[in-house]
């Protein structure tokens, strides 16, 4: 016969405190876990349990069996649902693609807001969530009233730095919610960050994280018709990119993730992969939908960011494949268009 929840809670309870459950193993959350659950057996000595959920099972299966062999003795369990994820453990990081994805792991039915009240008091009150996806500010503050109302807590922690940024864990988390809930979660988001940004109150996290990727979303595009017209004028892409990144043209859409092959020899970007791997062209789309959105909500006039918007939404209509590749694959788009010449 299945347990009760409560049963389940109570049988839990000597674990769920050494236990820490991830959310989301897409290409931030698989590294970001990998680097929270070895750092947290080294600082444990070996005395904690880790628990993943994906909606896509290989993923989480994967996962387990990787980090398994290279901790041997170690298990991750699986999760089927948010609500086992916690069930198990009082320590929960999300990390999902956007709005939808939060409200059915936090919201709908299996979800942790309603696996909340099946949890005794004590452990309500221990449970603490940490959510690192880029989504609007009103859904997540609904989300963090509605834990806090209960006796949990939750902070938005979304992250910059990117996928290598998450595997080399020196991630920035710009963090929104209360003091306490910060100072709970510091030592968590330390094992997978180098900058940990307290910048208020539910919410403020995302806010910053939004404005951060309006000014990114802009500056690709910039760098991508710049590093086009100097090859056009006949620069090297690799010279050019040196003069743009110690002049005053420098930012990490040019120096880090230059959309060039060959620009930046001494780093490894996305665009020596075909653009694979690195921030989805889908992904900045919706983070610009969410910057003019809270734009339109506050009167404040975005007018690169509209243009920009605009433009990322023509690079996945021109080829859907762009929307899972990164972002700076903006620079093949206007490549081809130039060809066309438009
Ligand atoms: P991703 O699409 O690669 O991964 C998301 C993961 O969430 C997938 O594995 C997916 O299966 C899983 N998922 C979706 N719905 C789920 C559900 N209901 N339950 C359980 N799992 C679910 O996305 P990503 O690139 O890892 O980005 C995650 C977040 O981080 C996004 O909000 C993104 O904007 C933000 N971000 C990404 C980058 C980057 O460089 N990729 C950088 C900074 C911030």
């Amino acid at each position: 016969m299945r347990p009760s929840a409560r049963c389940l809670a109570q049988a839990l309870a000597s674990t769920r405190s050494h236990s820490v459950s991830f959310i989301g193993l897409g290409r931030m959350g698989s590294p970001m876990a990998y680097n929270l659950f070895s750092k947290t057996l080294v600082e444990n000595e070996g005395s904690a349990r880790f628990v993943v959920c994906d909606a896509r099972t290989a993923v989480s299966e994967a996962f387990a069996a990787d980090f398994a062999k290279q901790f041997p003795g170690t298990q991750v369990d699986i999760a089927n649902s948010p609500e086992e994820a916690l069930m198990a453990s009082q320590t929960i990081i999300t990390m999902l693609p956007s709005t939808p994805h939060v409200r059915a792991v936090y919201v709908e039915s299996g979800g942790i807001l309603p696996a909340l009240h099946k949890l005794p008091k004590e452990a309500v009150h221990a449970t603490l969530c940490i959510d690192s996806t880029t989504l609007d500010v009103e859904t997540a503050r609904v989300v963090s009233s509605d834990i806090s109302k209960i006796g949990a807590r939750l902070v938005d922690a979304p992250v910059s730095g990117g996928v290598a940024g998450a595997k080399a864990g020196t991630l920035s988390f710009l963090v929104g919610g209360t003091k306490t809930a910060f100072e709970l979660a510091t030592p968590t988001l330390e094992r997978m960050g180098k900058n940990i940004i307290y910048c208020g109150g539910s919410g403020a996290g995302l806010a910053a994280k939004i404005c951060n990727n309006l000014v990114l979303g802009v500056q690709q595009i910039v760098v991508s018709e710049a590093m086009l017209l100097g090859q056009k004028l006949g620069l090297e892409p690799k010279v050019l990119a040196s003069v743009i990144n110690s002049s005053t043209g420098a930012c990490w859409a040019s120096s880090v993730n230059n959309p060039v092959p060959g620009a930046v020899p001494d780093k490894s970007p996305p665009c020596e992969r075909d653009y694979d791997g690195g921030f989805a062209t889908r992904l900045m789309l919706k983070d610009m939908g969410l910057a003019i959105n809270i734009a339109e909500t506050t009167k404040t006039p975005l007018p690169l960011g509209t243009a920009a918007n605009e433009i990322y939404a023509e690079v996945i209509e021109d080829d859907p494949d762009a929307a899972e590749k990164d972002f700076s694959a903006v620079h093949r788009y206007l490549r081809l268009l130039k060809n066309k010449d438009v």
